[in-house]
């Protein structure tokens, strides 16, 4: 369907689903069989990052200027997915390093876009990116938070912890949202800078290969120059880059939704009760069913609101009801793939408990799903 998609949204653009094609092949020969060694030996897959941007994957939304390709972005949605089949935690960090590299593209200063996209080269790799927005305070009301940046003599001081923090001790540079006097501000520092330390990870459900942590910010002083944007300007910022960054979330759950289901086709046909493959059962049949009709919804729904966001209109309610609706079906979807496969679903011999354990992130990050209600049951009412 993936492809049928494509071929709907630009017609004239047969090369689309030929990268898409390889970019699939690559994904199954090269990600996919470290991805259970990844979440069982909690081991950051830089390797298959370096693999990726061989590929040019990372670099598909991006402008030429950037060092990126340029392609539409469902292109890059789909690319996405197919990363998150193979191996979500591998996708997880194409997602947040995009979403950085968008960041600095949409309110960067020339020199930023330069000396960050071109010269540290996010978009090749060659600088891994982290994003740190909550803290112990506060997650979702994130106007809340607490870490301050005190300006004087042209150097921002920041004092604060930023908690639930996705590989900032494995990181080069970080997007840091602080509290100025003009309100909340952006960031982009490098990690490990002096005043700036990981205190503590903390462990977890899934998405093991991504080490999750807590950061202290202890008088880091930070250059101007490093100010992302406008001083005061950050949370507008903020609401930017997680709708880009909502929409490769919604296409890592359409991933991680289609491995589970696929298996759970092939185990339904080979596993037998009463003396006959469990797939002839119609209580089975209907969870297939509902499985594939549910996946395809979520991915017209991500494809429509990424191709909303090439045209340059605000998408902010179509990626959040993409999102929305793609973790929570990527919940059912897993949950139902456990069921299909009894007792065996639910021990480390098979995939489909991983898939379970990483899909549970997804309703909860970048935006949980009641957030996500407010927020399109807001912007619906605006409208009237
Ligand atoms: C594995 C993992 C990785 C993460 N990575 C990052 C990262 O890299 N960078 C980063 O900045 N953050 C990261 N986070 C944090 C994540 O974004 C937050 O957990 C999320 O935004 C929710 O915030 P909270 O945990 O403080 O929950 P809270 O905001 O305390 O919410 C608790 C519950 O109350 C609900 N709630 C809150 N307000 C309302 C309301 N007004 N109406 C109805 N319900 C409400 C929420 O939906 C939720 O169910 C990560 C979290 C996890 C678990």
């Amino acid at each position: 369907m993936q492809k049928d998609i494509i071929e709907m949204l630009f017609p004239d653009a047969v090369e689309y689903n030929l990268i898409l094609e390889s970019i699939g092949n690559f994904a199954e020969k090269e990600i996919l069989p470290t991805a259970k060694r990844v979440d069982q030996e909690e081991m950051f897959p830089r390797q298959n990052l370096e693999k990726i941007v061989n590929q040019g994957i990372m670099a598909i939304p991006f402008p030429k200027d950037y060092n990126g390709l340029e392609l539409p972005y469902p292109v890059y949605i789909a690319a996405i997915e197919m990363l998150a089949k193979a191996c979500a935690n591998t996708a997880l960090q194409v997602s947040i390093q995009g979403m950085i590299c968008e960041g600095i593209r949409l309110f960067g200063n020339d020199r930023q876009k330069n000396e960050l996209l071109k010269e540290k080269g996010p978009v090749e790799g060659r600088s891994l990116a982290s994003f740190a927005l909550t803290e112990p305070c506060c997650g979702s009301d994130a106007k809340s938070i607490q870490t301050k940046a005190e300006l004087s003599n042209n150097i921002y001081v920041l004092n604060g912890t930023k908690t639930l923090i996705t590989i900032p001790g494995e990181a080069d540079i970080i997007l840091v949202f602080a509290r100025t006097d003009k309100g909340i501000s952006s960031f982009l520092i490098p990690c490990g800078m002096p005043g700036f330390t990981v205190t503590r990870v903390i462990q977890k459900l899934g998405f093991r290969g991504h080490r999750l942590s807590e950061i202290r910010l202890e008088n880091c002083k930070v250059a101007r120059q490093n100010l992302l944007g406008e001083d005061g300007e950050g949370l507008d910022y903020a609401k930017q880059i997680l709708n880009a960054g909502r929409a490769t979330i919604a296409a890592i759950a359409i991933g991680i939704a289609q491995a589970a289901y696929e298996k759970s086709l092939l185990y339904s046909k080979e596993r037998t009760a009463f003396g006959q493959s469990i797939s002839n059962f119609q209580l089975i049949q209907e969870k297939l069913a509902d499985m594939v009709t549910e996946i395809n919804a979520a991915r017209l729904l991500t494809y429509y609101s990424a191709h909303l966001r090439d045209k340059g209109k605000d998408f902010t309610s179509e990626v959040s009801q993409a999102k929305l609706f793609a973790t929570e079906m990527a919940l059912r979807i897993c949950d139902n793939a456990i069921q299909i496969y009894g007792g065996y679903g639910y021990t480390d011999e098979y995939d489909v408990h991983r898939h379970w354990r990483d899909a549970r992130l997804l309703t909860i990050a970048e935006g949980t799903s009641e957030i996500l209600r407010l927020l399109i049951a807001h912007l619906s009412l605006k409208q009237i």
